[in-house]
């Protein structure tokens, strides 16, 4: 570009500078004939010979004139001077006169010739003087010589002049023809070269039409690209948030896994398709006691055995375990359960699973103490925990198979019951530690004296039975029911001492006397009351024909002792009312035994006898915290009354029976009433008291029960401060009929109003009674005219709303 430029710019100033050179030498030219046609117009050459000319004609005439000749006269002789004068002064101006001074000659002739002139002038006027004319002819006559060769030389100066410009015009033109030579070679040369950058600017602009074409088509490609470009932009940036958010939910899935995996109570860990580990958990790391950095991931069995420190080795007997099941596995197989003992003793529950590609998870659980706490509740199920002896239920199944034996055998075998005599005194005078000592040494001595498959059982208490297998007379077991009593009676060495204890034996013999291990039982535990009412230390078969009453005295007992374990045992509650509300304010729990056989029996029976064979204490634990339970239930302000057997007052520790009845059931402690008799009072007092004390300190509440019926000493509504005293229903009953029953019950009501003790009166049957006992001051009402006894699920029909009648209902 630049080059083409200089070119085009150089060829423009030559061209100019040949324009400016053809102009001035035009100038020049025209300067030139300028001159050369006024060398022509103004004839040099002539002005000088007609100056001679006329010098010549001048002398003719003054001459003539002189010499008189007539034809010419004076005027003639002037009018030549005048035209000589005129010519004369034609040389003194312009370029004659230039020519005149270009040589020294020409101009001294000049002036001389002036002068001359200057002189005739002066003469003229008197020329028609006689000599003048003479005179003038004289002066003129020497330049009529003199002039022709001014006249000759002013034509070679002409001529010379006309040649010099002719030649330089020559040169000029010559000049000029190369000047436009010179033009016509630069305008060519333009011209070519703008022909050239046209054809260039040609090229050019079709390669630019094309490359423009091609770059607007690009332009709508890139355009469409463009435009792709941001559709498939949008479309990643749609996905990348996609992937962002899939990332944190990832991430938070991992960190939740992380915790789910690590918190997990299984160990865990997990094998790729080639067997190495993937990962496991924290879990798994403390079964087999590693930490993070003894088990990297990707590592196998065989790496892990490399460990000389011998601490991998349980983690790759765990491997090759659940490597050997993989391998074990069908195809089909995708989860295996298997049990792993580990070197140190504890059991490990694995389950594998296999993954869907191609590696395994593995689950691991410490069963050992489950397994050992299985075992020992199996264990505990079939045994006594005191003895180690097997229980009532391992003795029956025992039983049951020695009945089988008999039909497939003939094999017959005898049932040996025992208790002792004397324990219930060691138990309450030494403490439950002795008596367990003893019950221990009793189970070992027993055992010393049966022979293998014989079953010796303890069904609690003291009590302890024996299934004697396999004999074959009366006789064997009698030996073995001496051979017991005689061991028995061996002093047991118990802390420090020597106690001494007894036992009674009765014995009955399968099948002669019973096919049916209950039926069996039953004779045995008949045959034992009957040794035991007989001498202390003996035994005694059992016989069929056994004295009936004694036989039912000894059922019942006989059922008694499992009347709780089988259910047989209800509450019903009788409701007590407020004498002021007229309201229900509580109920009195009453036990029921509701006999398989028998139907209900009365507590009136049955809790003196279960007092007498103890079972009075778990009986009576049942009922409070049975009654507990009942009443958490019931609204707010409603009690329960409980009653409390002395038995149970002296031979169990009441106060935390108590205790735990009421955590358990969740009842408000003074909503529990305890009902005692005053019986239980009369023994042990001082210790009795210590208990009620505790009991009240809790917020349960004291009634003083069958006020009335025993000792009816007031000086206890002194020593212990009741909650309420209950009236007896046989004073009750007398209350409308007998004036002296008035006045006590007065007295005891008055008492107890002092002392801000309630009193109830139980037993009311009639609205007279009830009267007479509102008449009196009394505080509560219980009985058969505000309602009997009633199983919970009935009174709770009735609870809201329950009243004293009142006397036109009644
Ligand atoms: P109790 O504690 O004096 O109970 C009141 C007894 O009188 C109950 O007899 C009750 O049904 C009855 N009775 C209530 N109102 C009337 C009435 O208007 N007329 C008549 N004829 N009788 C009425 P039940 O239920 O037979 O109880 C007898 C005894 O058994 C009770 O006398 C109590 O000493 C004892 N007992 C009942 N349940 C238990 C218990 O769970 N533990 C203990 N240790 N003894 C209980
Ligand atoms: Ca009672
Ligand atoms: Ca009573």
């Amino acid at each position: 570009m630049g080059r083409k430029h200089f070119i085009q710019t150089s060829l423009a100033a030559l061209i100019s500078v040949f324009l400016a050179l053809a102009g001035y030498v035009v100038v020049l030219m025209y300067q030139h004939q300028k001159e050369i046609d006024q060398l022509s117009n103004y004839n040099l050459a002539w002005i000088a010979s007609q100056t001679a000319v006329e010098v010549t004609r001048f002398n003719q005439r003054v001459t003539a004139f002189a010499a008189g000749r007539p034809d010419v006269d004076e005027d003639e002789v002037q009018l030549r001077f005048d035209i000589l004068v005129s010519r004369v002064d034609t040389l003194k101006v312009g370029s004659v006169r230039e020519f005149v001074e270009a040589a020294p000659e020409r101009k001294s002739f000049v002036e001389t010739l002036d002068a001359a002139i200057q002189k005739i002038d002066q003469l003229m006027p008197r020329v028609a003087e006689p000599g003048v004319a003479a005179q003038i002819s004289k002066i003129i006559e020497p330049f009529d010589r003199q002039t022709a060769p001014l006249a000759s030389s002013a034509y070679a100066y002409v001529s010379e002049q006309v040649l010099s410009y002719q030649k330089s015009m020559r040169e000029l033109q010559y000049l000029f023809v190369q000047i436009v030579a010179g033009l016509i070679a630069c305008g060519a040369g333009l011209i070519v070269f703008l022909l050239y950058q046209n054809a260039i600017a040609r090229r050019t602009s079709a390669a630019l039409e094309v490359s423009t074409r091609e770059l607007r088509s690009s332009k709508l490609e890139l355009e469409d690209a463009k435009n792709e470009v941001d559709l498939r932009n949008a479309e990643l940036n749609i996905q990348n948030r996609t992937l962002l958010t899939r990332d944190i939910q990832l991430r938070t899935q991992n960190e939740r896994f992380d915790a789910a995996l690590n918190n997990m109570s299984h160990g865990l860990f997990m094998l790729d398709g080639s067997g190495r580990m993937a990962v496991c958990n924290a879990r798994y790391l403390e079964i087999v006691g590693l930490g993070t950095e003894d088990l990297p991931a990707g590592v196998d069995a065989d790496e892990l055995r490399d460990d000389p420190s011998g601490k991998l080795s349980e983690c790759v007997r765990i491997f090759d375990a659940v490597n050997r099941t993989r391998s074990e596995g069908a195809l089909a197989d995708v989860s295996r359960r298997f049990m792993h003992g580990c070197e140190d003793g504890r059991t490990l529950s694995v389950a594998c699973q296999r993954l869907g590609q191609g590696g395994w998870i593995a689950t691991l659980e410490d069963v050992t103490e489950r397994r050992r706490a299985e075992a020992r509740v199996e264990y505990m199920a079939h045994h006594d925990a005191l003895t180690d002896l097997p229980n009532r239920a391992t003795f029956m199944d025992a039983m049951h198979a020695a009945i089988g034996a008999h039909d497939a055998k003939g094999v017959r075998f005898a049932l040996l019951s025992l208790d002792l005599d004397r324990f219930k005194i060691i138990n309450d005078t030494l403490g439950h530690d002795a008596g367990d000592k003893v019950l221990q040494i009793v189970g070992q001595r027993l055992r010393d004296c049966v022979r293998d498959g014989d079953v010796v059982a303890r069904f609690g208490g003291d009590e302890f039975a024996i299934l004697q297998d396999n004999i074959s007379s009366r006789s064997d077991m009698l030996a073995l029911a001496r051979r017991v009593i005689e061991t028995i009676s061996a002093p047991f060495p118990v802390n420090g001492r020597e106690l001494r204890l007894g036992t009674s034996v009765g014995m009955t013999f399968a099948p002669e006397d019973g096919r049916d291990p209950e039926q069996l039982l039953k004779n045995a535990d008949i045959a034992l009351y009957r040794a035991k009412s007989m001498e202390r230390g003996t035994c005694c078969f059992y016989e069929a024909e056994m004295d009936r009453v004694d036989e039912l005295r000894l059922a019942t007992e006989v059922d008694l002792r499992q009347a709780l374990n089988r259910g047989e045992l209800e509450i019903y509650y009788q409701p007590i009312a407020s004498i002021g509300s007229g309201d229900v304010n509580g109920y009195e729990a009453l036990l029921r035994w509701k006999h398989p056989v028998r139907g209900f029996i009365s507590p009136a029976v049955f809790i003196p006898l279960a007092e007498d064979i103890g079972v009075i204490t778990s009986m009576g634990e049942w009922v409070l915290r049975q009654a507990c339970v009942d009443a958490a239930s019931w609204p707010g302000s409603l009690n329960v009354s409980v009653n409390v057997s002395s038995i149970q007052l002296r031979n169990s520790n009441i106060l935390a029976t108590v205790v735990r009845a009421l955590a358990d059931s969740g009842l408000q402690p003074s909503r529990l009433i305890l009902e005692l008799t005053e019986s239980s009072l009369i023994e042990d007092t001082e210790a009795t008291m210590a208990i009620l004390k505790h009991i009240r300190e809790l917020g349960v509440k004291i009634a003083l029960d069958d006020f009335g019926t025993g000792y009816s000493s007031l000086s206890y509504l002194r020593k212990f401060a009741f909650d309420k005293v209950k009236i007896d229903k046989s004073f009750v009953d007398e209350v409308t009929v007998d004036g002296d029953c008035l006045a006590i019950i007065e007295s005891i009501v008055r008492l107890c109003s002092i002392l801000k003790t309630g009193t109830t009166a139980e037993g009311v049957e009639t609205s007279e009674q009830l009267e007479k006992l509102v008449s009196i001051g009394c505080t509560e009402v219980q009985g058969y005219l505000i309602d009997r006894p009633k199983p919970l699920a009935q009174i709770l029909e009735r609870m809201p709303g329950l009243k004293i009648p009142t006397a036109e209902a009644a």
